[in-house]
């Protein structure tokens, strides 16, 4: 593990200057109004500037030299692009990734701290956002569970953990040519995003649409809707309107294929039963063989990981297009639990292969940075050395 502590993106200012990161092209084109861009230039100003935000990842007005230079001294005057503080930035032995950023308060508060972590696989690499300050819910076996929610991230500041992973691994489409060491297909180092790091999405729904939807607009980041998964822990009124209005693909944060066994795990439970939940699953626009909801599942020694278990999750799975995900659970001090035996995990892997479903087991990545699910937490309420070693020892084990 290798720690750069770096302040390699301009840090965000504290100013009076609204950012322009995270506005949709109406709003943005009413920003340029306001400083007297006239009415009909504004599409084409619009597409100019989301040109140069979203696909060179300008932060600079300056650079833009498409626009006059009136229009750049102009926007200076009135605008930023600022990106997040990177407080701190992990490379774990795997390759994977790990950014604690800072975002300034915005309003009211004291700024916020998040995690954003990127891995790359053979022929892909994935980024996990973050899109609440803490969490609301407190999933027994979830890290980020432990810590309040603080507050929502807005729209921007989604798109800016997007906008800063691509400057910090030089992966801006307009800027740079395909990365050394880039398998993808479009040659691109980040091919896929995933709403599964810091927070419920769905409860913070209307900026994580934003956000999403800047992130599949073509003129910009580009990405298409099928490599973008939004994971929820079953927020199901939710769930139509995200299928519906955004249209990603739809992780399920099942966990136990019991009721009982669900409202210990997962409290949400008790407010929407795992009936309710698969109804909202078979209904999800979009759903189909080639567009299956995964069903995350994580493993945890003698709680949930039975033959009998496997049995009752396929069961109940029945007739849904589904993926099933096997995730070890990953250990945090104080964790109440214990990751399953390998061979368990195969052997619950077998069940739900035989019945049909594919059920890759997801290989624990940057454990040793606490980049993996569900170890997400900011640094204000970062590790204590104590809690650290007693970690590290749980990982050696
Ligand atoms: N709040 C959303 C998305 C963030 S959590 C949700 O719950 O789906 C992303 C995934 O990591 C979820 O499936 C979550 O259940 C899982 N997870 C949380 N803590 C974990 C842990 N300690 N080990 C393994 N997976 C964990
Ligand atoms: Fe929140 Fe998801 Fe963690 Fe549950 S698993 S506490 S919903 S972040």
């Amino acid at each position: 593990m290798t720690t750069l502590t770096e302040r390699a993106s301009p840090p965000a200012r504290a100013t009076a200057r609204p950012s322009l990161v995270g506005l949709d092209r109406v709003r943005l084109g009413r920003a340029l109004a306001e400083i007297g861009v006239p009415e009909r230039q504004v599409n084409m100003r619009v597409a100019q500037l989301w040109h140069w935000i979203y696909l060179r990842g300008a932060t600079d007005f300056g650079a833009m030299t498409s626009l006059s230079q009136d229009l750049r001294f102009a926007l200076d005057r009135a605008y930023t692009l600022p990106r997040p503080e990177i407080v701190d930035e992990q490379v774990s032995d795997d390759g994977t990734r790990k950014w604690l950023l800072r975002f300034p308060a915005g309003g009211a508060g004291r700024p916020v701290e998040v995690e954003t972590v990127y891995i790359p696989e053979e022929g892909r690499g994935t980024l996990c956002l973050s899109s609440q300050v803490g969490c609301t819910l407190s999933c027994t076996f979830c890290h980020t569970g432990t810590q309040t929610l603080a507050r929502n991230l807005t729209a921007g500041e989604i798109v800016a953990q997007i906008l800063l992973a691509r400057d910090r691994l030089d992966d801006h489409p307009g800027r740079s040519a395909p990365a050394n060491g880039a398998t993808s297909r479009t040659g691109r180092l980040i091919t896929n995003v995933v709403m599964m790091g810091m927070g419920e999405p769905l409860y913070n729904f209307d900026n994580v649409k934003d956000a999403l939807l800047i992130a599949t607009d073509g003129g910009g980041i580009g990405l298409s809707k099928r490599r973008i998964t939004l994971s929820t822990s079953g927020v199901v009124p939710m769930i139509p309107r995200a299928g519906a209005e955004i249209g990603v693909m739809l992780a399920v944060s099942l966990h136990a294929a019991r009721d009982d066994l669900r409202n210990e795990l997962v409290p949400l439970n008790r407010k929407y039963p795992i009936a309710d939940l698969l109804a909202a699953c078979r209904t999800y626009p979009g759903v189909s063989n080639a567009r299956r909801i995964t069903f995350e599942y994580v493993m945890l020694k003698d709680v949930n990981d039975g033959i009998d278990d496997a049995r009752q999750l396929v069961r109940l799975l029945a007739g849904i297009p589904a993926k099933i995900n096997l995730i070890p659970f990953n250990p945090w001090p104080g964790a109440p639990y214990e990751c399953s035996d390998w061979d368990q995990i195969e052997r619950f892997a077998d069940v739900v292969n035989r019945a049909g479903y594919a059920s890759p087991i997801r290989t624990p990545r940057g454990r040793d940075i606490l980049a993996a699910c569900g170890q997400l937490k900011s640094a204000s309420e970062r590790l204590r050395i104590r809690e650290r070693l007693a970690l590290e020892a749980m990982i050696a084990r």
